[in-house]
């Protein structure tokens, strides 16, 4: 008996080391999964800023060639004011019309209002500034010419604005003015090249980058997948043997039945049941081996032992399949009784006192025979453990003082 429970004793222990191993194992693992979840969010926080740095970077590319291109635009506007202006100043000086001057006013004004339009756009430039100032300095000799070759048509030296002319003068400043406008606009161009390379380029590596958070970012997911499912495992493996540690510790390591703890909860739950619903009332019997202790000195411990378990297995089958019967000490058993009354569970137990009492055990070649008394009691409202223990108790005295092997029912 005393080796059963040493038996029983160490193989709590070693569910409970083994229900220990798993739960630090869950416990690394669990920082392993908080630690995954978090680098996740990190990268997605991460990818969404690339992703929204790249989609800036392009607007600003995009704005930057518009910019670039207006100022191409007004570039060319300007060289078409400056050639207009020419066209306006040699058709007054071939005809005399002097409403061939029109062209000549409208292409200053227009030309006025692109150098303008420059200056405006290239205010975050110095070097498309600098060439301005250059182009400006251009135009004013440009306009001195043609000024001075109208003023000599208009004065009638007209043979002065041709020698004029014919020595090149508003050509060379033409010229002048159209090589600045040049250098103007291929400086432009250069900078709208260089900036779509840049752009390529970082959108290049943008896309780089994105790509490898992708994958880490599959990664951790993978290991965040791996990690539940050895969770789960981890789980399931405890909660299989926090079972198996409940079902030893409320196991009677002799008898297999319930022990006394699992059959107290028994009557716990019994009596709650019934204190709420009076027609679930039940009844409880507890038996005692008769004059065990004579089995133990004439036949020895080991043969006490078998006639223990004996009981508990006849007992066992002679109740009914709703019956919960349990060794709550030594010698001594309990039995629930759900839907019984006094009546019906003296039947019961007559049955179990017939079937313990019916045969003998054979140990070592001894013949020991053995019987149990009964004591019977019913639930009454208000009662509680106690009170019902000691009505089975007592109706259990009253067996043993009465001859024992006998049932008796509680008053
Ligand atoms: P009664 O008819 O009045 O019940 O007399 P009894 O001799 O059976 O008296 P009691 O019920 O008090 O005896 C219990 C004895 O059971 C005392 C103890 O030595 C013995 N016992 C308790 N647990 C065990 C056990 O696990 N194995 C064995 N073999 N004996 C046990
Ligand atoms: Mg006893
Ligand atoms: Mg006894």
């Amino acid at each position: 008996m005393a080796l059963k429970a040493d038996a029983q004793e160490r193989r709590q222990m070693w569910i409970a080391r083994l229900l220990a191993r798993p739960s630090r194992q869950f416990e690394w693992r669990s920082y392993f999964l908080f630690g995954c979840a978090i680098l996740l969010a990190v990268l997605l926080a991460g990818a969404s800023f690339n992703a929204h740095r790249s989609s800036q970077d392009l607007s600003a590319v995009r704005e930057r060639e518009v910019h670039s291109l207006d100022v191409l635009l007004a570039a060319d506007e300007l060289r078409m004011a400056a050639l207009q202006q020419v066209r306006g100043e040699r058709g007054y000086l071939l005809t005399g019309d002097a409403s061939l001057l029109d062209p000549f006013v409208e292409g200053r004004d227009a030309a006025g209002k692109s150098f303008a339009r420059l200056i405006e756009l290239t205010a975050d430039n110095p070097e498309q500034q600098q060439r301005l100032l250059d182009m400006r300095d251009e135009f004013g000799a440009f306009n001195t010419v043609l000024d001075a070759v109208i003023a000599q048509q208009k004065s009638g030296r007209r043979e002065d604005a041709i020698f004029y002319i014919q020595r090149g003068n508003d050509k060379d400043a033409l010229e002048a003015v159209l090589h600045e406008i040049d250098a103007l606009a291929d400086a432009e161009r250069a900078l709208l090249l260089e900036r779509g390379e840049l752009a390529d380029l970082r959108a290049v590596s943008n896309e780089r980058l994105q790509y490898v958070l992708a994958s880490i970012g599959v990664l951790f997911l993978l290991l965040t997948a791996v990690t539940i499912l050895f969770l789960r495992r981890s789980l399931a493996r405890g909660r299989g043997l926090e079972n198996e540690l409940e079902r030893v510790s409320a196991t009677d390591a002799l008898t297999s039945l319930p022990n006394r703890q699992k059959f107290t909860d028994a009557l716990t739950r019994a009596i709650s049941v019934a204190e709420t619903n009076p027609k679930q009332k039940f009844a409880l019997a507890i038996f005692d081996v008769d004059h065990f202790k004579r089995i133990n000195d004439r036949c020895g411990h080991e043969a006490g032992d078998e006639v223990i378990r004996e009981v508990g297995s006849r007992a066992m089958q002679a109740l009914r399949e709703q019956d919960f019967v349990g060794r709550i000490s030594g010698e001594e058993f309990a039995v629930l009784l759900p839907g019984a009354d006094l009546e019906k569970a003296h039947l019961v137990c007559e049955r179990m006192r017939a079937a313990i009492a019916g045969r003998p055990v054979t140990w070592d070649n001894r013949i020991i025979p053995f019987t149990a008394s009964f004591g019977v009691a019913e639930f009454r409202t208000g009662d509680d453990i106690d009170h019902i223990m000691v009505r089975a108790d007592t109706a259990l005295y009253e067996a043993k003082v009465g001859g024992r092997n006998q049932v008796r029912l509680a008053a």
